[in-house]
């Protein structure tokens, strides 16, 4: 199943590749910037966290005691943690960067896109509103993409928005066409509790 799954991940590498070049006048991803791995849940599947583990097998013995320093402190505020919806920094985020990022999920790749939702709405990532992508194009007093910033910097057509939301890219038709089964999802850290924890 990993070999399918690593299959799925170069078809999936080429489109998205496509997709941010041809996104590239609103694109702000740069070396070292780690914003989208910070304050957030990281929806996994059982699948994709199979394949991250292997990962995490191959760190250098130190970078690895660092994840797992990271997690248990993660855990720990978990643990007190009393609303609704807990967010964190990414453990595998060591000194800025991804340890792990040859076997990084699926919504780590995809991020960062302008995303097609349903009935037409599209999803603007976040760090737009932190002066990053799409923000040299967006307006946001209007909250939108704005045709007056576009029309400034010859831009005539506004950017395509992709179907490469996580329920999409890990949904049914992905797992039939590549024989796949993605298993349960919940956010990445869940996957590292114990017993006890998931308990409480
Ligand atoms: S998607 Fe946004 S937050 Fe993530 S690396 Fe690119 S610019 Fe930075
Ligand atoms: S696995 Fe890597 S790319 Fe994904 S959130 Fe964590 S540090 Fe970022």
């Amino acid at each position: 199943m990993l070999r399918r799954y690593e299959q799925y991940l170069e078809f999936l590498e080429k489109k998205l590749n496509k997709f941010f070049e041809a996104q590239k006048p609103y694109i702000f991803c740069k070396e070292g910037c780690s914003l989208c791995c910070q304050n957030a849940q990281f929806p996994y599947s059982l699948l994709e966290v199979k394949y991250l583990v292997q990962g995490m097998f191959e760190l250098p013995v130190e970078t690895r005691l660092k994840v797992e320093d990271k997690m248990i402190e993660i855990i720990e505020k978990r643990r007190n943690f009393k609303g609704e919806r807990f967010l964190y920094d990414c453990p595998f985020l060591i000194n800025g960067s991804c340890c792990v990022y040859k076997y990084r999920g699926i919504v780590c790749r995809a991020f960062g896109l302008l995303t097609k939702k349903e009935e037409g709405r599209t999803k603007t990532p976040f760090c737009c509103f932190k002066g990053l992508n799409y923000s040299n194009i967006y307006d946001e007093k209007e909250k939108k993409l704005s045709e007056t910033k576009m029309a400034e910097l010859g831009i005539t057509q506004e950017p395509l928005a992709y179907n490469v939301g996580y329920p999409f890219l890990t949904g049914e038709s992905v797992q039939n066409a590549f024989k796949l089964n993605f298993g349960e999802k919940k956010p990445l850290i869940d996957w590292f509790l114990s017993e006890k924890d998931k308990a409480n």
